[in-house]
């Protein structure tokens, strides 16, 4: 299957907002763009429709806009000449009342609109004759199947249509249900193999994904000798389903481009002492053949690549932001898309969602961090896609520490075998002074106030340094509950360095409903303006503050810093 963008949702305005939610359900990794003051409640904000619509066409990012047909036609007509990029586009009716599939034939636009479809309770509008009289799109075969010529597919396709009549060689389940002009003495064919060999003009070639290659990351220019072993072989290479290696060399490098090079799946197998050994105890039925230091294993159908040996488990250690959907970064969302588990502290898991129901959350109390590290790493190393979640950014008082502690502390193999990535998010303190302005523009010193997890004689002892060296101060964790006193007496010390007319901004709940944002001054400052989801910025000596226009005020810390203090 190929791998898609996630579809963007575009609405015009409040009124289409839930029927994109319901069209969200569908595609958790959906992006919803609202059009920028009349929308609420959107992943995204967009200024001009126009623009927005190109962009994503040429990104080459699926369509679903809630609006007239007509005005995504006209969006995208000059776009339309250009065939190197042809996403599908989708019209639906504000309503959720008609799902009109407009462009992108071939990259599915069909099975979307029936999908759409089925999720708002309406009939997709299929125009496509094809597929209208044959009941499925024949150049567009499902998963496992690949078209061997595109071209001669769509002039195989007419012929059908004017009257031809065709005959299936091979397997061809799709097809059962087909209503195709069947005649056993047809001269044309739609031929389903794996064997490597133009398609006849009077056939449809379509290549069955049943073809394993049982590899070792040791061999040298590893995808160019698989492509040569399958020439050898006599197989075509778009029949190739997955490669194979034994889980040992899960990690290694070579395996992995080889497997993205060729475009198809790694899988792992228990070691076993050959190729051989290992490609039959994974695929018994499959004739095997050595070639050229490598085995290939053909299947009677299509490869149910999920079901062959195991994938690499993957464990992703991420950062949300602070909150709002437009500061988590991209690679953060489609993380997300593909978690099978998803750890966390509850809140941040809930923040993380909508999920799909083959989610796993695993909610968590906050303070289990080196647990919870640990039973991420027991379900990565079953294979499993794992998600980590924290706020902000994943290293800054958060899980990437506990979970590489976890990491280094294990003997097990299997955990270091493990596809880890720390994915980064915007921190509570850069989120904040973003707001303030520019607090942050000169140096500053970052600090949890907790002494949950360190002596509070350090924290006082790195407070006193960081006022006394005139640094801007950012205060994770300021205050709780549990520690009620702490943060007062952070303030003696940074006022014995301090002067009271230093700006303070204090940034609660920052890209979360019910933000606020207030400018006070180190002598007006008090603990009891402060709680725990509060960002504390305490300002240096150059730290300035002015009136702004919308009301409220900027405050920033100048690039430079005065030669005499
Ligand atoms: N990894 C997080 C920080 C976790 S520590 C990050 O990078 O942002 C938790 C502390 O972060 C809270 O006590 C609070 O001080 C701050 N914080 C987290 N999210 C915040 C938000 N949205 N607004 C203000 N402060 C926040």
């Amino acid at each position: 299957m190929n791998t898609r963008n996630a579809p963007a949702i575009v609405i015009l305005g409040a009124g289409s907002l839930a029927t994109a939610q319901r069209i969200q359900q569908r595609y958790p990794a959906a992006t919803i763009h609202g059009l920028s003051g009349r929308v609420e409640g959107a992943d995204s904000v967009y200024d001009s429709f126009g623009q927005t619509l190109r962009g994503l066409y040429q990104e080459d990012t699926p369509i679903i806009a809630l609006c007239a047909a007509g005005i995504v036609i006209r969006s995208l007509a000059s776009l339309l000449s250009d065939k190197d990029v042809e996403p599908p586009v989708l019209a639906v009716a504000e309503d959720g009342s008609a799902v009109v599939p407009l462009l992108g034939g071939l990259g599915g636009v069909n099975v979307m609109a029936r999908e759409i479809a089925e999720a708002l309770g309406v009939a997709a509008a299929i125009t496509t004759s094809g597929e209208l009289r044959f009941g499925t799109c024949l150049l567009n075969p499902p998963q496992g199947y690949a078209l061997a010529d595109l071209e001669q597919g769509k002039r195989f396709v007419s012929d059908l249509l004017a009257g031809q009549s065709v005959r299936i060689e091979g397997d061809a389940p799709w097809l059962a249900e087909a209503q195709l002009p069947a005649d056993a003495g047809a001269q044309r064919t739609i031929h389903v193999g794996c064997e490597l060999r133009p398609a006849r003009h009077d056939e449809l070639l379509i290549h069955a994904r049943s073809v394993l290659v049982a590899v070792d990351a040791s061999v040298p220019d590893l995808a160019q000798r698989v492509t040569a072993a399958l020439a050898e072989a006599n197989i075509a290479q778009a029949s190739l389903a997955c490669l194979l290696a034994s889980e040992q060399q899960m990690a290694e490098p070579a395996l992995h481009q080889a497997a993205a090079a060729l475009g198809v799946a790694l899988r792992f197998a228990p070691h076993a002492d050959n190729l051989l050994g290992m490609a039959g105890q994974t695929l018994p039925q499959a004739r095997l053949s050595e070639q050229s230091g490598l085995l290939i294993a053909v299947a009677e159908a299509p490869l149910d690549v999920a079901q062959v040996g195991r994938a690499r488990g993957r464990l992703a250690v991420i950062g949300l932001g602070p909150g709002a959907a437009e500061l988590m970064v991209p690679a953060v969302k489609a993380e997300l898309a593909r978690a099978e588990d998803v750890l966390g502290y509850e809140t941040y898991v809930r923040m993380a969602g909508p999920f799909r129901d083959d989610q796993v959350l695993h909610n968590t109390d906050n303070r289990e961090e080196m647990q919870r590290a640990r039973h991420a790493f027991e379900l990565a190393a079953q294979g499993r896609s794992v998600v980590v979640v924290s706020s902000g950014d994943p290293g800054v008082f958060a899980m990437a520490a506990a979970v590489l502690e976890a990491l280094h502390e294990s003997s097990d193999p299997a955990w270091h075998r493990v596809d880890l990535e720390i994915l980064p998010g915007v921190s509570a303190s850069l989120a904040t002074a973003a707001q303030a302005g520019a607090p942050l523009g000169h140096d500053f010193c970052v600090m949890s106030l907790s002494d949950n997890l360190k002596p509070w004689s350090i924290i006082e002892q790195r407070l006193d340094l960081a006022a006394q060296a005139d640094l801007v101060l950012a205060f994770y964790n300021p205050i709780s509950k549990a520690r009620p006193w702490q943060l007062g007496r952070a303030l003696e010390i940074v006022r014995q360095h301090r002067d009271g007319h230093t700006p303070v901004v204090l940034g609660r709940d920052i890209g979360r409903p019910g933000q606020t944002l207030k400018v006070v001054t180190l002598a007006e400052l008090l603990p009891d303006m402060v709680d725990m989801r509060t960002m504390v910025l305490v300002g240096s000596s150059t730290t300035c503050v002015f009136p702004r226009d919308s009301g409220g005020n900027w405050v920033y810390t100048p690039r430079w810093y005065p030669a005499d203090r």
